[in-house]
């Protein structure tokens, strides 16, 4: 359905069957979890008493996000210097400060967003602060059916696959379980989108604290969105076949600082890494 500017639509299978759902307001979600951390007001009691848990685990949850989200910002622009003029965001979360349409205004107005959620108060939070804007669209899918993502009518009217692409993929991959072939899903994204398109991704890992981060996949495991950390080979190894821009996979706060001294700390506090890669 359209409204103004500002588009939403849930994909259905032949017989009018939903790929995805509605709000699960019994059961934790994680971009509502995500919203908690970030100090969001659009989370239910469900939602912080998870966040919570994983809070006694990881007391600077809030920091990692903020640090996910900075990362976020830092990919965005480098981007558009580098001339990319259209997005698409997948696993976009519930709004916040800082949104690639936000970016996209303080540094190059004109260019073109795609929402991509499964989560239906992430989508429904994305129609209401974007009413009216012909330049951002939200699409309710599964990021795990690209055909859906790359064939619904408001990715088809606001990205030209012509024209490179800068393909977001952050903190949503650890959603995905192995046996949704991650690396597929990504395959699909880079096979759609022209040579020059990028890939920004960043990914939760296991290798510093496996103990911890086995406690927090324990409380994932009772929302809608159990997680899957990965090695971080096993992230490598999802970036096959993209060309990855200096510094390469690192700590969320080594990729291209915007301070020197930003990264000096020692940076795997983050537990999670990130690329940006070029699809040549
Ligand atoms: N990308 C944003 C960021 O980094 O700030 C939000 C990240 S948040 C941790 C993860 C988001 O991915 C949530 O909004 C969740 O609903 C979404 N998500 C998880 N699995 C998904 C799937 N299979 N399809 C679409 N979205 C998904």
């Amino acid at each position: 359905m359209t409204d103004g500017g500002i588009t939403v639509e849930a994909p259905q299978d032949d017989d009018g069957r939903r790929h995805v759902d509605q709000p699960h307001l019994e059961r934790p979600s994680a971009a509502r979890m995500y919203d908690y951390y970030l100090g969001g007001g659009h989370n239910f009691a469900v939602d912080r008493e998870a966040a919570a848990r994983v809070v006694e685990i990881y007391p600077n949850a809030a920091l990692i996000a903020q640090a996910n989200r900075a990362f976020l910002a830092r990919a965005v622009k480098h981007l558009l210097a580098a001339g990319v003029r259209q997005f698409l965001d997948l696993g976009s979360g519930i709004p916040t400060a800082g949104n690639v349409h936000q970016v996209i205004d303080a540094v190059s107005p004109g260019a073109r967003v795609v929402y991509v959620d499964i989560d239906p108060v992430a989508i429904a939070h994305s129609e209401t602060i974007l009413g009216g804007r012909t330049d951002v669209g939200v699409v309710h899918a599964d990021v795990r059916h690209p055909d859906e993502v790359l064939d619904s009518p408001i990715t088809r009217r606001l990205i030209d696959f012509d024209q490179p692409v800068g393909v977001l993929a952050v903190a949503v991959l650890h959603f995905v379980s192995p046996d949704d072939d991650p690396a597929g899903v990504l395959a699909r994204y880079r096979e759609a989108v022209a040579p020059g398109s990028y890939l920004a991704l960043s990914h939760g890992t296991v290798d510093r604290r496996p103990e911890n981060v086995a406690k927090v996949s324990g409380v994932y495991r009772n929302t809608r969105d159990p997680t899957t950390f990965r090695t971080r080979e096993e992230v490598a190894q999802l970036l096959t076949g993209w060309e990855l821009l200096e510094p390469g996979l690192v700590w969320l706060p080594q990729w291209r600082p915007d301070w020197p001294d930003e990264a000096t700390e020692d940076p795997s506090w983050t537990e999670m890494v990130c690329a940006v890669g070029r699809k040549v």
